[in-house]
């Protein structure tokens, strides 16, 4: 694989865990997303890449939804997405 930043093929495959945090203050409280993945890292500039599996997209996005619903505004369904 050869990285999409630095254009260097020093990359390598790693698994980890993420917590996906939702920002500002209000969101303080909500609960994280824990996603395990496989990791895509650049070892020349640190560009990391990874895919987040359906079931755990969907939970951000069912949070992101009612956040820009309560603000009155719904931007991913103006973006088609469902
Ligand atoms: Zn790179």
């Amino acid at each position: 694989m050869k990285c999409k930043t630095c254009g260097s093929e020093h990359c390598a495959d790693f698994s980890g865990e993420l917590a996906i945090h939702f920002p500002g203050l209000e969101n303080l409280s909500k609960p994280h997303v824990f996603i395990a993945a496989e990791l895509a890292v650049c070892l020349q500039c640190g560009r990391a890449e990874f895919a987040i599996p359906n079931d755990k997209l969907r939970q951000l996005m069912d949070s992101s939804i009612r956040k820009e619903e309560i603000n009155g505004r719904s931007k991913f369904a103006k973006a088609g997405n469902n």
